[in-house]
């Protein structure tokens, strides 16, 4: 795989970028409590003695938290640190009521890996530096107090998993498609939820900009982008800030920023938050309440061999035994739910290319409209490996596929709703009857293909009786003229017409 390819210049500056990501893991209880991770909860429902920083109460590690890092750092090909310690950084802040945050600094238990990824046909690699377990913070809320601000401290000792990445990108669209690869990664190991709008999943982006061949220009670092539009406004923004600012003779200080994307008109706005603090004002010291984290080799082993496959390796072996073009494997492995439906439709029907190319249209610019994730598809994998098994067999065109399917998603008063859900019935039971269903559709519309020689030559001829101009402009060489007589055939038979056989007559028929 070739590594990130020489970068495009902005007005002549070439742009540093590097991700700071927090992953919340999927444990049911905190990092070091036993209280609830549940979002939602009325506030403070969830805080526990230990999340309250109460005197006397002592952290206990979660082994889930831990077993969910151990996956991370193998699935990106990483060191799992054996021995890794957990230390405290200061800082006051209210919805930090211990005064200091456990994290891990010197020795974190993921070191090193990488994320791999396309943007069109070119192989990026962006090096992590690290990942490390650490808990979050409370939330400070500063609405509904007429003037006051309340705490939160649902969310104080939540599992995160802080992912650093090197400063390997050199574009805010490459930013993205890091930012958006890494969360199909965790959210595929079951590890983290993804959910965004919660901030399940949240990025801090350290942008630079400097004169190519020159070092690392000072970095800012835009806080807490909650999703990749944003991560990509933001980045976009404070790089034209970066570049105006030297420009006009400044210089750029370190600080923590904040994208603000209504501002400036929509254009959005960077604003400095504080001067950022470096490591030193943390004043990090071992956790003395924490014994290290050691973590058995042969723990390792057992999460290795349970690990699913991966993405990556998973869009290959469909690209082998499949025979799909890389672009179709990585659309249809963008989440294991993808995957699946891929997988068990083409078992029904035996057409992978078809599933794909459905899967990428139709389906997906559906599921959009309609805010529907791949698992709420009103049309299943089965209904359509159905659907596909009568284009096959030559039942239905293309055209008149369209149709079944938009019936399909939306059915009609009367008729079969939803197929029942794949496992509860019988697959070959199951694929018997969503065949039927669609036969049902085909027959009450009308649909099925005119294959019979006979129609379609009357057909042709009829057509051909009523346009003499495109005739005498087909023949003048005009192959529009050509398409347009077969695009009228399709249009009087409701899309029903076999358009390979219209053309082969009228071929026959115009000599
Ligand atoms: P901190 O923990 O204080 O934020 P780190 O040195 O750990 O600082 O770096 C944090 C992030 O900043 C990393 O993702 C790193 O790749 C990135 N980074 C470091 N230097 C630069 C730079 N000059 N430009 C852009 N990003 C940078
Ligand atoms: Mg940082």
């Amino acid at each position: 795989m070739s590594t990130t390819t020489a970068s495009a210049l902005i007005r002549g500056y070439e742009v540093v970028i590097g991700l700071e990501t927090h992953a919340q893991l999927s444990t049911a209880s905190k990092i070091f409590s036993g209280s609830s991770t549940q979002f939602g909860a009325a506030p403070n429902t969830q805080a526990s003695p230990v999340d309250l920083a109460l005197p006397g109460t002592l952290p206990v590690m979660n082994r889930g938290a831990v077993e969910r890092a151990i996956q991370f750092g193998l699935a990106v090909g990483a060191k799992v640190a054996q021995h890794s310690i957990f230390a405290r950084k200061n800082y006051f802040y209210p919805d930090l009521p211990k005064g200091y945050q456990i994290s891990q600094y010197e020795t974190p238990v993921v070191q090193g890996g990488a994320i791999e990824f396309f943007i069109g046909d070119t192989a990026h690699k962006v090096r992590l530096t690290r990942a490390h377990l650490e808990e979050d913070a409370g939330k400070s809320l500063h609405e509904d107090y007429a003037g006051q601000t309340g705490i939160d401290l649902n969310r104080a000792g939540t599992p995160l998993l802080e992912i650093v990445s090197e400063p390997d990108m050199r574009s805010s669209a490459e930013a993205a498609e890091y930012a958006k690869t890494l969360h199909a990664l965790v959210v595929w190991l079951g590890i983290c939820d993804g959910n965004m709008q919660e901030g399940s999943f949240r990025c801090d982006a350290n942008v630079s900009v400097r004169k190519p061949g020159m070092p690392y220009g000072t970095r800012r670092e835009i806080k807490n982008l909650n999703s990749f539009k944003f991560l990509q406004q933001a980045i976009d923004c404070e790089i034209q800030w970066q570049i105006d600012l030297i420009e006009d003779g400044g210089e750029v200080q370190q600080a923590t920023v904040l994208f603000n994307p209504t501002a400036n008109g929509g254009r959005g706005e960077t604003r400095a938050m504080r001067t950022k603090e470096d490591a030193h004002d943390y004043r990090y010291f071992p956790d003395p309440d924490l014994p290290p984290l050691v973590i058995a080799a042969d723990w390792i082993e057992r999460v290795k061999a349970e690990l699913p496959e991966l993405p990556q390796a998973m869009a290959a072996r469909f690209q082998r035994d499949y025979g799909l073009p890389a672009y179709d494997a990585l659309a249809v492995t963008q989440s294991k739910a993808h995957a699946a439906y891929f997988e068990a439709a083409t078992k029904g029907c035996k057409a992978p290319k078809l599933v794909a190319n459905w899967m990428m249209g139709e389906i997906s610019r559906r599921l959009n409209a309609d805010e529907r994730t791949i698992e709420q598809s009103p049309v299943d994998s089965s209904t359509l490996a159905a659907l596909i098994t009568r284009i096959q067999d030559g039942t239905i065109t293309n055209n008149a596929a369209r149709q079944v399917f938009d019936h399909l998603w939306e059915p009609k008063e009367g008729e079969w709703v939803f197929g029942d859900q794949p496992g509860e019935v019988d697959a070959g039971l199951e694929t018997l009857r969503n065949l039927r269903r669609v036969d049902q559709i085909i027959e009450a519309k009308g649909l099925k293909q005119m294959s019979d020689t006979g129609e379609l030559e009357r057909l042709v001829d009829d057509l051909l009786a009523v346009n003499a101009k495109s005739i005498e402009e087909y023949r003048a060489g005009k192959e529009k003229a050509f398409n347009a007589l077969v695009g009228q055939a399709m249009k009087a038979t409701k899309g029903k017409a076999n358009p390979a056989q219209v053309t082969e007559l009228l071929k026959k028929k115009l000599g």
